[in-house]
């Protein structure tokens, strides 16, 4: 099995967001878009990629326990409560935490924007949105790629505050990545992250391919990221 991964800090260099997803989080269901609108979003999404400062950061854990209780790492005080979650890495042997941000610029965008135009804000939002996941899909590729090395699977990514994950475990989560001196991510007292536009997240390495990845390379969202295929094989096997 893999034997330990540790990524202080990394610039990740995003070029682009699927318009379907920034799209998606407009609530746009298929209404016609004026040529004034659809260009505007395709500006400000260029826009929120030239202002963002996508890093990201990573580090693997041995898991110590998994039980009713939770589940425990070595070496890191964070527990991982929940049914969900104790279900969700059932038999992984590892566990790879990593978080990404778009930095401070975003947030400092999107007040100006709240003050001078607020059309022009949400669709910055959706844009910011779209590419904190994106930059997330990034990370993710990344953790997979260390799981193939050694022959092993990841899991879906999963993140406080999904199913029975109590967003209250992001302080201990940070804390494992060291990410408020890496990415200079800090928490509201209601466990919210400032800058807003980051994401926590984690994958179990299991030594098993797992159930719930998509089934072909050609739908999946990591694809621009991937460098498993360049190996001949894919991360099921
Ligand atoms: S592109 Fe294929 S091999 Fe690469 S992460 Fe996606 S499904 Fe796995």
């Amino acid at each position: 099995m893999p034997h330990g991964l540790r990524i202080a800090r990394e610039a990740l260099a995003i070029g682009s967001v699927s318009r379907s997803e920034v799209l998606r989080y407009l609530g746009y269901q298929g209404q016609p878009l004026s040529p004034e609108l659809d260009r505007r979003i395709d500006d400000t999404v260029a826009r929120c990629i030239r202002i963002a400062r996508s890093r990201m950061c990573m580090a693997s854990y041995a898991v110590r326990e998994i039980g009713a209780q939770g589940v425990a790492l070595e070496g890191c005080t964070l527990r991982l409560t929940g049914h969900d979650i104790v279900e969700h890495l059932a038999d992984a042997s590892e566990v790879m935490l990593f978080a990404t941000t778009l930095g401070a610029g975003i947030d400092r965008e999107l007040r100006r924007l709240s003050l001078t135009d607020a059309l022009e804000q949400v669709i910055f939002d959706a844009a910011a949105t779209a590419l904190v996941e994106r930059a997330t899909d990034a990370a993710e590729a990344r953790a997979r790629a260390y799981a193939a090395e050694a022959n092993a699977y990841t899991s879906w990514r999963f993140s406080p505050g999904y199913g029975d994950l109590p967003l209250g475990a992001q302080g201990d989560f940070l804390a494992a990545l060291d990410a408020t001196r890496q990415l200079g991510i800090t928490l509201t007292p209601s466990d919210l992250m400032v800058p807003t536009k980051s994401v926590t997240a984690l994958v179990g390495i299991h030594p098993t391919a797992q159930p719930g990845l998509v089934s072909s390379c050609s739908i999946c969202s990591l694809s621009d990221f991937c460098t498993i295929r360049q190996t001949g094989r894919t991360c099921r096997g």
